[in-house]
């Protein structure tokens, strides 16, 4: 094991850094030479404070310290190392010929990693540096991985944070701008900002940004960008939105301008590293994200694939808020299907059926009057056999429509009963009202005038109409209102047609 980590020389060509530090220099020659014959690169300090301006200058990867020193003592060279953020981690050596144990004590509770006393053999003050250096070694290799889990751990933190926060918003804009501001700071990085493409598909615009709201430079960078667009395939982004990739440009200011068509208003804002991510939907990429840095980042696979796990969250949302949307929209679809009448677009009668039957109770409670229309256009059948089936048709529609309008409350309804017959649901209106309606419908039929010239009343189309108004109650039913009405309008038939008759619950 030393041997495999030692025996191997670093880039540098040595095995390691070493500064060895004694006031003596005929002792410091000795031990110089110890370590330069076995491959070492060594830095000579005779005292206490050449040693921490060397340090300063240069990190050894060990320090041999003798105990005892003119000037500034081992002790405080120690001391003043180990409380250092810099030069904690290296590993110091003590050399001494004394052996009192007190000494002992003293030095590694001032933080050494080992202790020699003199005289010594060189071999075994060789395998003790070794020793301290694989330690060593394998310390600051563990603290790597530390950080390195710790950094994993509070992305995954944020991944989950992220598909909570997706997962809530109420919409695709809610989810982006919740996941751009907390995405960027979590990365670090000073800008970030969403490009989304228009209705047409043609082009991207800026949708939103995200960055440090006091800072001038970026508010104006921001305000700028808004002016352009992005045509498919121009620009950074019209790129990435062509070839469905990531693009990492470590350092826009060392690119040609032409590259990078904000490069003057990034350079203004300070801006260097660019990250920029598409959000692929079903093969075309709708979004795409961009990310600012002031400080050039060079290419970095795990912030990219954090990143682009983030985007395929996202991605996910959408297409998931799509097919919801074509659910929502094919379920109002069948609903309106179910209840409109194709010909007429007025509700059919299975639709007044049910507002019949809850009207009913509602005005039961109320002890009000619901009041109902029944009519039919005049000698239909005779039009048909003039004008044509199909004229037939638009003639129906043209009543239908006429007669809706002039049913003004939202409680009103409107319902083709049947072949020619409509039928009207007034709630709250007495005899009186439904009166009122009933004239209503008949000028506004009468100012369409739609020609009849085979009616054996007019010379335009007409309506007979049966009209009747109660207050619901356990004596009479939804059906027997229908009944009413329509022998009201049997007798407006009966007296020659284009008029209304009255009928009272039996
Ligand atoms: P009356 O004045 O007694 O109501 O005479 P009428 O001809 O209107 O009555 P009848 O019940 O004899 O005939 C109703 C006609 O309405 C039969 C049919 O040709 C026509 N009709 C019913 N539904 C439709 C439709 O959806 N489109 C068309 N074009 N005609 C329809
Ligand atoms: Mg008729
Ligand atoms: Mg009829």
């Amino acid at each position: 094991m030393i041997a495999n980590l030692l025996g191997k020389t670093g880039v540098s060509g040595f095995k390691a850094n070493l500064l060895v530090v004694d006031d003596h220099p005929n002792n410091l020659n000795i031990l110089a030479e110890i370590f330069s014959q076995q491959g070492y690169n060594v830095k000579k300090a005779i005292s206490g404070e050449i040693a921490l301006a060397i340090i300063h200058t240069q990190l050894p990867d060990i320090i041999i310290l003798d105990i005892k020193m003119s000037g500034m003592d081992s002790y405080t060279v120690c001391s003043i190392l180990k409380e250092s953020d810099y030069a904690r981690h290296i590993p110091i050596i003590f050399l001494s010929t004394l052996d009192a144990i007190s000494e002992q004590i003293k030095a590694f509770k001032v933080g050494c990693a080992d202790y020699i006393i003199k005289p010594f053999h060189p071999e075994e003050l060789l395998i003790r540096v070794e020793h301290q250096l694989i330690i060593s070694q394998q310390y600051q290799y563990l603290q790597k991985e530390i950080n390195r889990k710790q950094q994993i751990e509070s992305k995954l933190e944020f991944l989950l944070k992220t598909i909570n926060l997706i997962s809530q918003a109420v919409n695709f804009e809610q989810a982006l701008d919740a996941v751009l501001s907390e995405l960027r700071q979590i990365i670090g990085w000073d800008y970030g900002e969403v490009w989304i493409t228009n209705p047409e598909q043609t082009e991207l615009y800026l949708s939103k940004a995200s960055y440090d709201k006091h800072d001038q430079l970026l508010i104006s960078f921001a305000q700028a960008s808004r002016k352009y667009t992005f045509p498919y395939g121009v620009g950074v982004q019209g790129k990435v939105w062509e070839i469905q990739q990531s693009d990492w440009i470590e350092d826009i200011w060392q690119v040609k301008e032409h590259t990078f068509l904000r490069w003057e208003l990034a350079k203004n804002a300070q801006l260097r590293s660019i990250l920029t991510v598409p959000i692929t939907l079903q093969k075309k990429s709708l979004i795409i994200l961009c990310f600012f840095t002031r400080s050039p980042i060079t290419y970095n696979i795990e912030l990219l694939d954090f990143i682009n796990a983030v985007a395929l969250e996202l991605s996910e949302f959408i297409q998931h808020k799509h097919t919801e949307e074509a659910l929502k929209k094919a379920n109002q679809e069948l609903i309106k299907l179910a209840n409109i009448d194709g010909l007429t677009q007025l509700a059919n009668r299975r639709c007044f059926n049910e507002k019949l039957s809850y009207e009913w109770q509602r005005m039961r409670r109320e002890k009000a009057f619901l009041g109902l229309i029944m009519c039919d256009i005049d000698y239909f059948k005779l039009y048909n056999d003039y004008y044509g089936h199909q004229a037939g048709d638009k003639c129906l529609y043209q009543v239908a429509q006429a007669i809706a309008q002039t049913c003004k409350r939202s409680t009103d309804l409107v319902a083709r009963y049947g072949g020619e017959e409509l039928i009207i649901l007034l709630p709250n209106t007495n005899l009186q009202g439904v009166i009122h309606v009933t004239k209503l419908m008949q000028e506004k039929i009468a100012s369409i005038a739609i020609p009849h010239q085979s009616s054996l009343v007019n010379t335009c189309v007409t309506l007979s109409i049966g009209i009747t108004s109660m207050i619901p109650s356990q004596d009479n039913s939804p059906e027997s209102i229908i009944a009413t009405a329509d022998k009201a309008l049997y007798q407006a038939k009966a007296q020659g047609r284009n008029t209304y008759c009255i009928s009272s619950p039996m």
